[in-house]
């Protein structure tokens, strides 16, 4: 429960990361207002959106930022990764390559961003089992190798989304506070 007369102690920016289609907007809404929408178009312009915590008797204003469709390399500019305390690095485990390109994605990342950020991670659509192109071992091993959370996610399903946003929020507070 969240007073919302309450002052805000801390604000938290995060940025969703990865390519086109991975399912960033829809972990985000799922996240933010539980919704899945069926037919989710791409995103245009910057976005973010709000969602009010409580965290240690504190309020924590968590500010999760969704690109804007300039998913394309070196496309996302600087400003969106400015401020950031934690990153959501999504790929879909149903395409092979959108898992290759994190590598390039955490570079990009950890060029732009402050040394310190948290960040996750991300298998979206784990709902989709069978159609499975990146085995839980080779991920793992990336994330352990570049000092990552991990989780795999479905939005459609809600599996492991709100826990995935909880671990990095909870890690960002550990490391301030
Ligand atoms: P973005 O470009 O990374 O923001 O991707 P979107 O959020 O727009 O999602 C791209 C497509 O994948 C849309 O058709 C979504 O409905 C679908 N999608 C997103 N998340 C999931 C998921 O968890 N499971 C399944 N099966 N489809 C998903
Ligand atoms: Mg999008």
């Amino acid at each position: 429960y969240v007073d919302f007369n309450q002052r805000i102690d801390y604000v938290f920016k995060v940025v969703l990361i990865g390519d086109s289609a991975v399912g960033k907007s829809q972990l985000l809404a799922r996240f933010a207002r539980n919704e899945f929408c069926v037919e989710s178009k791409a995103t245009i312009g910057v976005e973010f959106q709000t969602k009010t915590l409580s965290m240690d008797n504190k309020t924590v204003k968590a500010q999760i930022w969704d690109t804007a469709g300039q998913e394309r390399y070196r496309a996302v500019t600087s400003a969106y990764y400015r401020g950031a305390v934690g990153a959501m690095l999504v790929y879909d485990m149903t395409k092979r390559q959108s898992f290759d390109h994190m590598a390039r994605w955490l570079e990009e990342l950890r060029g732009h961003a402050d040394k310190n950020i948290v960040v996750m991670l991300i298998g979206n659509k784990c709902d989709l089992e069978s159609l499975r192109a990146v085995p839980v071992e080779d991920a793992q091993e990336f994330a352990q190798r570049e000092n990552l959370f991990f989780m795999e996610t479905s939005a459609l399903e809600a599996t492991n989304v709100e826990t995935a946003f909880l671990t990095v929020l909870t890690e960002i507070y550990r490391v301030i506070s």
